[in-house]
């Protein structure tokens, strides 16, 4: 994009993992941020000093009609919701209503204030446990927890209401997203730690005794779970590039996988650390952990054909070595 300004972004959940993440892209590349945020897994200490912060839902209506208005927002990207798969099973309609109906409001809010983009945090998760890798966008949805049901009724929303509509959309099927920004500005702080690379990263910091690998007898090849690692920075990335397709093709969605194609299990994410580490970090081998689809690989050629998007740290030694970094500035969960 040259010539025209850029549009102030609205970057909802901005003050999360991931949104963190793409705030710093978005002003790194020029761009205006307003980042709305409930706090429910955050604290708006990662949205950096001078962006507009506040502290509210999605939900709310007028909260978002005036922030829109106020701030001439002219494009959204929607992070918040909840994401822990777990938790999804035992409380399925916070999920419906945190994911699906709250993107439903901000939804119509958009629409009624005439905000023409959006892009939209959806999941691998969608696919449920699939049965031919790598994962193409085409490929079936049949998720197997509300998480991805709540996200996959999302991305069917955004696809029926574009039809008629004045806006355009990208939805980001995330893989496994891991890593920190390589220069500590912001990282995963989340209330509860349920992803293998933060868990691992707090076991080689001895800040739990041991990383446990759930299941060797899956049908992979070392026995546990294979995954499509991307590093956040990286993923930040894709989410500006998908911003900026849209502007140029307003004609166009974007539906696309985000990871980088490759597979790696569980015991060599964990091999991986201790070459980090140069140590051997504990490990014990456990049970399955419920709900674990084997493997899943996503297929990024539409990623890497559509968008003007190169990644600049696929190695899994780089994403656990900026995880541990940012692991090791955190004191009871604070960075200092
Ligand atoms: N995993 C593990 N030990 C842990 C956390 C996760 O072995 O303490 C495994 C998990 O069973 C899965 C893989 O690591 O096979 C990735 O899990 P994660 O929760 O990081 O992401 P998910 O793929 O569930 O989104």
């Amino acid at each position: 994009m040259t010539g025209s300004p850029k549009p102030t972004v609205l970057v909802t959940g901005g003050g999360g993992y991931i949104g963190s993440h793409a705030v710093l892209a978005l002003r790194d590349a020029g761009w205006p941020v307003v980042v709305l945020d409930d706090e429910s897994n955050s604290t708006g200490v990662l949205v950096p000093q001078g962006v507009p912060y506040i502290k509210g839902s999605i939900a709310d209506r007028p909260l978002v009609a005036g922030l829109l208005r106020e701030h001439g927002i002219g494009a959204i990207m929607h992070f918040a919701g909840s994401m822990l798969v777990a938790e999804s099973v035992t409380d399925p309609l916070k999920y419906y209503r945190n994911n699906t109906l709250a993107s439903h409001a901000l939804l119509e809010e958009m629409i009624a204030a005439g905000v023409p983009h959006i892009v939209f945090s959806s999941t691998a998760a969608i696919y449920g446990a699939p049965e031919r890798l790598p994962i193409e966008e085409g490929d079936p949805k049949l998720p197997i927890n509300p998480y991805g049901a709540s996200k996959w009724m999302t991305e069917q929303m955004l696809a029926d209401a574009a039809r008629v509509h004045d806006f355009n959309y990208a939805a980001l099927r995330y893989f496994n997203v891991a890593g920190a920004d390589p220069d500590l500005r912001a990282g995963q702080i989340g209330k509860t730690s349920t992803h293998i690379v933060k868990i691992a990263t707090e076991a080689a910091l001895a800040k739990r005794p041991h990383v446990d690998v759930f299941g060797t007898d899956y049908p992979t090849p070392d026995g546990s779970c294979v995954r499509d690692y991307i590093h956040v920075s990286d993923l930040a990335a894709a989410h500006v590039a998908a911003l900026e397709q849209l502007i140029a093709d307003p004609d166009e969605n974007l539906v696309l996988n985000c990871g980088y194609g490759t597979g790696l299990s569980v015991i060599e994410v964990l091999d991986a650390l201790d070459v980090v580490c140069q140590r051997k970090v504990p490990r014990a081998i456990g049970s399955r952990r419920p709900g674990d689809p084997p493997q899943l690989v996503a297929s990024n050629r539409a990623l890497v054909e559509t968008l003007d998007w190169t990644p600049a740290h696929a190695d899994i030694h780089q994403i656990i070595s900026d995880a541990l970094a940012w692991e090791r500035k955190l004191k009871n969960g604070k960075p200092v």
